[in-house]
């Protein structure tokens, strides 16, 4: 399935509904050993993507914590892009498996939600913010389509937590590049989503913007939301993220992050980095 156009509204079920088709197996938690706060709510087990014969994602296993904020770091062309679409299921596997909470009782229809990397945004794409953060009740919108009163609360209160109430109004590109982030994060909080998959959500901000992103994210884990994104910045990793997954193509290192971008690690894994 090839991914959405960004303004045009998502068809009922997808791709949301990724978590909810994924029911293979059952697990209890006490079954598995793990406590419910640190379970895994995303699952890779050998993930290969694949273009046309390039690997983009190579042999990838690795498990993201409920409730963690996780930074996927590596160089331009590392497949960190095809990774979260994989994960949204927009993206054929050439091999592997990506469960996705499917053995947590607090979660039993966990909801992605994406945000993406702005330069696949259409910023003169004529829509309001509050018609953006519309998108995200339109896979849950029934057959005919239509709004219910619980939707409209929806939209508000993701306004409202994002600080957009008195933009909504507003044409999206008229709006300042932290308030167009805002804006995104909206639309996946009114989808409800559990998961946020977030494609370089730093890039191009300026340093306000990404410190009130910042202070968002740190707010969301208190929430205990679970959070993946694509960073760059390593320092800006350290400070507001807990878990780090380090990739190549193939998977050179993931666990927390102080661990992960520990100097001597790096060293050994991603020599050219921002080590500061
Ligand atoms: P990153 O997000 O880490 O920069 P990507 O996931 O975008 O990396 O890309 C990983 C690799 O896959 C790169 O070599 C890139 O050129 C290639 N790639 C990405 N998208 C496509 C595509 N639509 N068609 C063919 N190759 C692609
Ligand atoms: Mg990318």
């Amino acid at each position: 399935m090839s991914p959405p156009s960004e303004f045009r509204p998502l068809p009922p079920g997808a791709p949301t509904s990724r978590g909810q088709s994924l029911s293979a197996s059952r697990l209890s938690p006490l079954a598995s050993g793990l406590s419910l706060h640190q379970h895994d709510i995303i699952r890779l087990q050998d993930v290969t993507v694949a273009y046309g014969r390039r690997l983009a994602v190579d042999s990838v296993t690795a498990q993201i914590h409920c409730g963690s904020l996780t930074a996927i770091l590596g160089p331009n062309g590392a497949g960190k892009s095809t990774l979260l679409r994989a994960i949204l299921g927009w993206m054929p596997l050439t091999r592997g498996e990506i469960r996705i909470g499917d053995s947590h009782p607090q979660h039993a229809l966990p909801r992605l939600a994406y945000l993406p990397q702005r330069v696949d945004v259409d910023w003169d794409f004529p829509i309001t913010v509050r018609g953006v953060v519309e998108q995200g009740r339109y896979p849950a919108l029934g057959a005919f389509r239509r709004f219910r009163p619980a939707d409209h609360a929806l939209v508000d209160r993701a306004l409202a937590e994002m600080k957009l109430t008195d933009l909504q109004d507003r044409q999206i590109r008229a709006l300042s590049g932290g308030q167009q982030q805002r804006v995104f994060l909206a639309r996946a909080l009114a989808q409800g989503a559990d998961i946020f998959l977030l494609d370089e959500p730093f890039a191009g901000l300026d340093a306000p913007s990404a410190a009130e992103l910042a202070a968002v994210l740190k707010s969301w884990e208190q929430l205990h939301r679970t959070v993946v994104a694509v960073l760059h910045d390593l320092p800006l990793a350290r400070r507001v993220f807990s878990h780090a997954l380090l990739l190549d193509t193939r998977l050179l290192a993931a666990g927390p992050v102080a661990e992960v971008l520990a100097p001597a690690s790096l060293a050994q894994f991603y020599p050219a980095a921002n080590n500061g």
